[in-house]
């Protein structure tokens, strides 16, 4: 029996032309209110478009238990940012999530926690709730280090007036994404252990209540036995929510 309601996330990253991207939302959006009630039940799915189909997903899957969000915003509400997406156009446009800090933009956009914090401090001014992606790199781990990064990285990105019912935490080990590669259950439990400690720290009991999900290679191979550990609340899944029987495995695990 799960403390916390789970969350499975899917992130499309840069995937998805417009028809593709509805039918696997309508198709999860049916799944939800038919075959899947169970897992309805008991986990919220969300799936996170590209910026482009945002809007579209949002009006398709409306009234359904399937939820909708970025996977990215700026830090500020408008301006001169040509390219940019502010958590209140994502919010306007039926979004309730938005992930940020992952370890592709950290890496691709060379963004710092201090922006990462930004960002997720725009996130919670505009009503959405801010999912924070925190994870070593293969090289730290190996120098005994993963604790001591994930914290660092907690620390840095939470925002301001952060609580254990506003924000979510994605742990995603950086050499683990969209590698086919996992950490031990083991690591897995302290490191979740770890973070839930840091939250208490700087949230007092609400820390409770926080979300943190697992994010790397989840798989339907491998949902179960990630799901099933302590201070796991779900999965932000990369590849396999692409695929709608993969994702619905994924929920369905948590049952
Ligand atoms: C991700 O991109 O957040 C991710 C976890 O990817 P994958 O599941 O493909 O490893």
């Amino acid at each position: 029996m799960h403390v916390r309601r789970q969350l499975i996330a899917g992130n499309w990253k840069m995937n998805g032309l417009r028809a593709d991207g509805l039918d696997l939302a309508r198709s999860l959006a049916v799944w939800l209110n038919g075959d899947g009630a169970d897992v309805r039940d008991h986990v919220d799915m969300l799936v996170c478009p590209p910026a482009t189909l945002v809007a579209p997903v949002a009006e398709a899957v409306a009234g359904t238990p399937l939820g909708v969000g970025g996977q990215d915003c700026h830090a500020v509400e408008k301006g001169a940012h040509t390219g940019d997406v502010s958590a209140w156009m994502l919010k306007d446009l039926g979004a309730s999530h938005v992930i940020v800090g992952h370890s592709e933009r950290r890496t691709d956009h060379h963004e710092t926690d201090e922006q990462v914090r930004a960002k997720a401090a725009a996130a919670l001014a505009a009503g959405l709730v801010p999912i924070i992606c925190i994870g070593e790199t293969e090289g730290e781990r190996d120098a005994g280090q993963a604790l001591a990064v994930v914290s660092r990285q907690f620390n840095g990105s939470l925002p301001e007036g952060a609580n254990g019912t506003n924000v979510v935490i994605a742990y995603e080990p950086v050499w683990a994404i969209g590698t086919g590669r996992t950490p031990t259950t083991e690591d897995v439990a302290e490191m979740h252990q770890r973070i839930r400690a840091d939250a208490r720290e700087r949230m007092g009991a609400s820390a409770e209540a926080l979300v943190i999900l697992y994010g790397g290679s989840v798989k339907p191979g491998n949902a179960a036995e990630l799901m099933a550990i302590d201070d796991v609340d779900g999965a932000l899944v990369g590849g396999a929510s692409l695929k709608a029987t993969d994702f619905q495995a994924i929920a369905s695990a948590c049952v």
